[in-house]
C-alpha cells in the first residue's frame, strides 16, 4: 500500500523518478548510498581531502599576500585545529561505517550538529566560529570533489528533496532537464523558488514539513503538482493508476495549448494583453509555446548571479538582445536587478531583515555604476534591433527615488540617443508608492503592480513562510482595496498591470478584468488557462464582481463569491482542468 503526504502546489505538472535528497550548509550535498565494500574507499577519500584542507589552510597562513592580523591567524589556527580534531574524524568515520552513507554527507551530518552546539552557546566569539564550520564544510567538500568539480552530478529522472531550496540552486541544479520534480519541507507558492519552479516547468510541491526525513535517496516517487501530493513505495497495481493519471494530465496540458492561441480579450470585446514573466532568456521558447502576447517582466536578477560576479556590459547586451530576437514580440520588458529580499543576498553587507533592506531600486540608486552598466546593455540593445524596450524599477517606495532613477536614465542615454526606444515603469510593491501611485504615475510611463511583495508588506507576512499562507491570501479585503486604490489613483490614462503571481490566479481574474488592468503578465504555463477563462467572461459582469467583493469583510466570503462566479461562467477551461478550481 503506497504512502502518500500532501504539501502547497507551487508548480502543476506530473512526473516520478528517483530521490535525490540535498542538504545544504552553504554548498548543496548529496545523499548517497554506499556499499560495505566501498566503505575503505569513501574513508580514504576523506581523509586525503581532510589533509588537502589542512595544506590549503596552512598555506593561506604561511604565504598570504596581506598582513595577516593577529585575529585572522586565530581564525585560521582554528579552522586548522577543526580539521586536525581527530574525535570529528572518527565520528565521521563512524557514520560513513555505520549509516553506510558517502564522505560528504556524513561530513555535513556531523558539522551540523557540532555548529548546533556551538549556536546554543551564548558567548559571541564562540558564536562567531559557527561560520567556521560553515567553511570547513565547504573546503572539504569541494576537495572531496575534486578541485573543478563544484557540484555533483545530477542523473536523468531525478526528484530533488530538500529541506530548503535557494532560488539560485534550483536555477543551477534544475535547468538540464535531468530534475523532474522538486519537494521542500519549507516554503510557499510565493517565494521565488516557486516562481523559479514554475518558469521552468518543473512539478513542485512545498511546505512538506519533514519529507526531507521521510523520503529516501534512490526511492521511487510519484509527485502531483495539480494536487500537492506525493506518493511513494507503490505497489503494482498503484503504480499503474499513476500511469494512468499521468496520461491524463498529459491530455490535459496537450489540451490546454489549444488555448494558447487565442487572443487576450473578454467575450465583450475588452483587451487585456496576457504576457509572460521570465527569469532566464531560455524560457522565451516555452513563453512563445504557451502563447504570450509579449514578455512582461524579465526578472534579470538570476542573470546577475549565474557566476560568480556581475554580469559585464557585453553579457547583458548579449542577454538582453535575445529577448528581442524572437520575431515574436516587438517590444519587451527588462525589469531592472532586484537584488536582495528572499532572492539573492546582498553581497558584502549582512542584512538582519533583507525582505526590508537594500533590495531593488535601493540597491541600484547605492550602485550607481552596476545600474549605469546594466542601462548601457539596454540601450545598446534599443540601438541595435530598433525596438522597444520597457524599463522596469523594481521596489520604489517614494518620489526621491524615482526623480533619481530617471535621472541617471537620461544621463546614460545620452551617449545612445535612443529616447524614442525606451519607456521607463515601475513596480508599485510597497504600501508606501500604493498610497502615492497617482503622483509616482506622473512621472513614468507605465505601471506594474508587483502583487508578492505588496502582500508581503501590506499584510506584513513574510511570503517563504508557509505557516502564513491563509493570511497570504489574495482574497483579503485590504489586498483587493488596495489594488483598486493602486488603480484608481493611476486613472484610464496610464498603462498599468499586474505582474506579481496574482495575475496567474484564475479567481482573481474577474477583478483585474473588472477594474480595467490593460495587462496581465504571468509564468508562461498559465498563459492558455488565464486566456481561455478571460474569452468567457464579460467585462459588464466583472464589474459588478468588483463591487461585490468591495463591501465583503472577509477573505473568505470574497474568494466564495470569486469561486462561485468563476465556476459558473468558465465552462471551457473548466471541463479540462483536472484540478479544482
Ligand atoms: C512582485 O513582488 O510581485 C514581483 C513581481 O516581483 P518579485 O516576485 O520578483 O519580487
Ligand atoms: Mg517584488
Amino acid at each position: 500500500m503506497s504512502i502518500e503526504k500532501k504539501g502547497i502546489a507551487v508548480s502543476h505538472g506530473f512526473c516520478y523518478g528517483s530521490i535525490v535528497l540535498l542538504n545544504k550548509a552553504r554548498t548543496i550535498v548529496e545523499k548517497r548510498k554506499i556499499k560495505k565494500n566501498e566503505i575503505f574507499n569513501e574513508i580514504n577519500r576523506l581523509q586525503v581531502a581532510v589533509e588537502k584542507s589542512i595544506d590549503e589552510v596552512s598555506d593561506l597562513k604561511i604565504n598570504s599576500d596581506y598582513g595577516l592580523k593577529s585575529e585572522h591567524i586565530d581564525i585560521l589556527d582554528f579552522n586548522i585545529l577543526i580539521l586536525e580534531d581527530e574525535i570529528l574524524a572518527s565520528e565521521v568515520i563512524q557514520k560513513i561505517k555505520n549509516d553506510l552513507i558517502n564522505a560528504e554527507w556524513a561530513l555535513n551530518d556531523v558539522l551540523t550538529n557540532k555548529s548546533k552546539n556551538f549556536a546554543n552557546i551564548k558567548d559571541i566569539y564562540m558564536q562567531e566560529r559557527l561560520a567556521d564550520f560553515y567553511y570547513i564544510g565547504e573546503r572539504i567538500v569541494k576537495n572531496l570533489r575534486g578541485a573543478n568539480d563544484h557540484s555533483f552530478e545530477i542523473k536523468n529522472n531525478s526528484i530533488l528533496v530538500a529541506h530548503d531550496l535557494s532560488p539560485i540552486d534550483t536555477l543551477k541544479y534544475c535547468q538540464n532537464e535531468k530534475v523532474k520534480g522538486i519537494l521542500t519541507d519549507l516554503g510557499g507558492a510565493t517565494s521565488h523558488t516557486a516562481i523559479i519552479a514554475r518558469s521552468l516547468s518543473i512539478p513542485a510541491i512545498m511546505s512538506l514539513h519533514n519529507i526531507s526525513h521521510t523520503l529516501k535517496p534512490g526511492q521511487r516517487a510519484y509527485v502531483d503538482g495539480y494536487k500537492g501530493i506525493v506518493t511513494w513505495k507503490t505497489n503494482k497495481e498503484e503504480k499503474i493508476q499513476m500511469e494512468s493519471l499521468r496520461e491524463e494530465y498529459l491530455l490535459l496540458e496537450e489540451n490546454l495549448l489549444e488555448f494558447s492561441k487565442l487572443t487576450g480579450q473578454t467575450n465583450d470585446g475588452a483587451l487585456v494583453s496576457v504576457k509572460a514573466n521570465i527569469e532566464i532568456t531560455s524560457e522565451l521558447n516555452s513563453a512563445i509555446r504557451y502563447g504570450a502576447e509579449g514578455i512582461g517582466m524579465y526578472r534579470t536578477e538570476f542573470l546577475f548571479t549565474s557566476k560568480d560576479r556581475f554580469p559585464t556590459e557585453d553579457e547583458q547586451f548579449e542577454d538582453y538582445k535575445k529577448l528581442l530576437n524572437t520575431n515574436h514580440f516587438d517590444e519587451a520588458t527588462i525589469r531592472t536587478l532586484d537584488i536582495g529580499g528572499d532572492k539573492i543576498k546582498n553581497l558584502n553587507i549582512e542584512e538582519s531583515n533583507p525582505a526590508l533592506g537594500l533590495r531593488g531600486i535601493r540597491y541600484s540608486l547605492a550602485n550607481i555604476d552596476i545600474f549605469e552598466r546594466q542601462l548601457r546593455a539596454i540601450f545598446r540593445v534599443c540601438a541595435e534591433e530598433e525596438k522597444k524596450i520597457r524599463i522596469l524599477l523594481p521596489m520604489i517606495s517614494n518620489i526621491d527615488e524615482v526623480i533619481k532613477a530617471n535621472e541617471i536614465i537620461d544621463q546614460t542615454n545620452k551617449d545612445f540617443m535612443v529616447s524614442d526606444f525606451y519607456t521607463i515603469g515601475v513596480v508599485i510593491e510597497t504600501p508606501s508608492a500604493a498610497i502615492l501611485a497617482d503622483e509616482i504615475s506622473n512621472h513614468v510611463d507605465f505601471i506594474s503592480i508587483g502583487t508578492n511583495d505588496l502582500l508581503q508588506y501590506i499584510l506584513a507576512a513574510d511570503r517563504t513562510n508557509e505557516n502564513l499562507s491563509n493570511l497570504m491570501s489574495y482574497y483579503q479585503p485590504s489586498v483587493i482595496k488596495i489594488i483598486k486604490q493602486i488603480k484608481d489613483n493611476v486613472g484610464n490614462q496610464k498603462y498599468i498591470s499586474i505582474c506579481g503571481e496574482m495575475a496567474s490566479d484564475i479567481l482573481s481574474l474577474p477583478l483585474f478584468i473588472g477594474l480595467g488592468f490593460n495587462e496581465l503578465s504571468m509564468n508562461s504555463h498559465s498563459i492558455p488557462i488565464i486566456k481561455s477563462a478571460m474569452n468567457e467572461l464579460s467585462s459588464s459582469e466583472c464589474k459588478e464582481i468588483v463591487n461585490t467583493c468591495l463591501d465583503c469583510k472577509k477573505a473568505v466570503e470574497i474568494e466564495e463569491i470569486l469561486r462561485k462566479f468563476i465556476n459558473d461562467k468558465i465552462l471551457k477551461a473548466k471541463n479540462l482542468m483536472k484540478y479544482e478550481i
